[in-house]
């Protein structure tokens, strides 16, 4: 096998035009695992993408209110201010990732790559209706991170394409991620969700995880928690106040949008029920919850 150390993207590019099925390398804490346990074979050729200055940077647009984030961002990177305070909940996502070992090395392009449907930065991405950048040798296009997760590991890269990087919007207003596994620690997820509150805009999205073949957005519980919310008036918006009982009304519309399977892991019943508190937790913590309507 012959393994390339390219030093930037246009390295990448050219590699990928000569060997369209070259195995990338990131992190390699899910690629190197896969083939350590025979689930993956390497092709002939490798691509080491982790001295690619492109990918291990991230800017942020005040005009446009964006942050862009390279693919080789790691976890430990996005877990630090300047970034955490712009992206808290991509930030909180990642303090649950593996140990401090798998977050210096694992990076938010190899969650995407690998597309795991409990891949812990997914749901943040989707609540923020992030859009990743695709770069081959026939240009670059760019998609909604719904559009690029297809399935169970299976994503909407093609041959020849690197995940140049993602695009998210910096968003006024609350905004956490909430995961359930067996232990509290170095764990996969068996349930998780991402709440996040555009307050200018009386938006709120949420996505989850673990609980159907990729991550899930939920339209119809959105709409609704946005119509229940009194939302502030004073500014800087900050939230509002919901009831207790349209929050509940909100987990329930959420566990009715899960698609969750029973496997090793757990069970379709709990997971469905853990990710209605999830969600209720989450918008708990969004807003403030009071007993009579609101
Ligand atoms: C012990 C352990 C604990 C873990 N815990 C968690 C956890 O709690 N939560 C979680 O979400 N994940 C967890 N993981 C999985 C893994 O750490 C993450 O999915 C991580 O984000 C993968 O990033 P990476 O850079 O290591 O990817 P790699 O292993 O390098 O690559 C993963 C896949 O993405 C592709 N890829 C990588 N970069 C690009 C790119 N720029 N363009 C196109 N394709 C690309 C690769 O070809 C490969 O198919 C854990 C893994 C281990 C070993």
């Amino acid at each position: 096998m012959t393994v390339f150390v390219p030093q930037s993207l246009d390295e990448v590019v050219d590699r990928l035009r000569a060997d369209p099925d070259a195995t990338l390398i990131a992190g390699g804490t899910d690629a190197m695992v896969e083939i350590n346990d025979g689930h993956r074979r390497p092709g002939d050729v490798v691509v080491a993408l982790d001295r690619v200055a492109e990918l291990r940077s991230w800017r942020h647009d005040p005009a446009s209110g964006t942050v862009t984030i390279g693919a080789g961002v790691t976890y430990t990177e996005l877990m630090a201010p300047p970034l955490a305070t712009w992206l808290p909940a991509l930030a909180e996502a990642s303090r649950t990732v593996g140990s401090p070992q798998i977050r210096n090395a694992g990076t938010l392009g190899g969650n995407l790559g690998t597309c795991s449907p409990a891949g812990d930065g997914l749901p943040v991405l989707a609540a923020l209706d992030a859009t990743v950048r695709l770069v081959s040798a026939d240009g670059e296009r760019i998609v909604s991170v719904g559009e690029f997760m297809v399935g169970v590991k299976r994503t909407a890269l093609r041959p020849g394409e690197v995940i140049a990087d993602v695009t998210v919007p910096v968003l006024t207003g609350w905004q956490g991620y909430a995961k359930v596994g067996v232990r509290n620690a170095m764990v996969i997820a068996v349930a998780a969700a991402c709440l996040v509150v555009d307050a200018p805009a009386r938006r709120v999205a949420i996505a989850l995880g673990s609980v159907g073949p990729t991550v899930l957005r939920c339209p119809e519980a959105e709409v609704f928690l946005a119509g229940a919310v009194e939302w502030n008036a004073v500014e800087p918006p900050s939230g509002g106040r919901v009831a207790a009982a349209d929050l509940a009304r909100f987990a329930e519309l959420v566990r009715t949008a899960a698609r969750p399977i029973t496997d090793h892991r757990s069970t379709a019943e709990y997971r469905r029920h853990a990710v209605g508190v999830l969600a209720a937790r989450l918008a708990g913590r969004g807003f403030e919850v009071v007993e009579e309507a609101a």
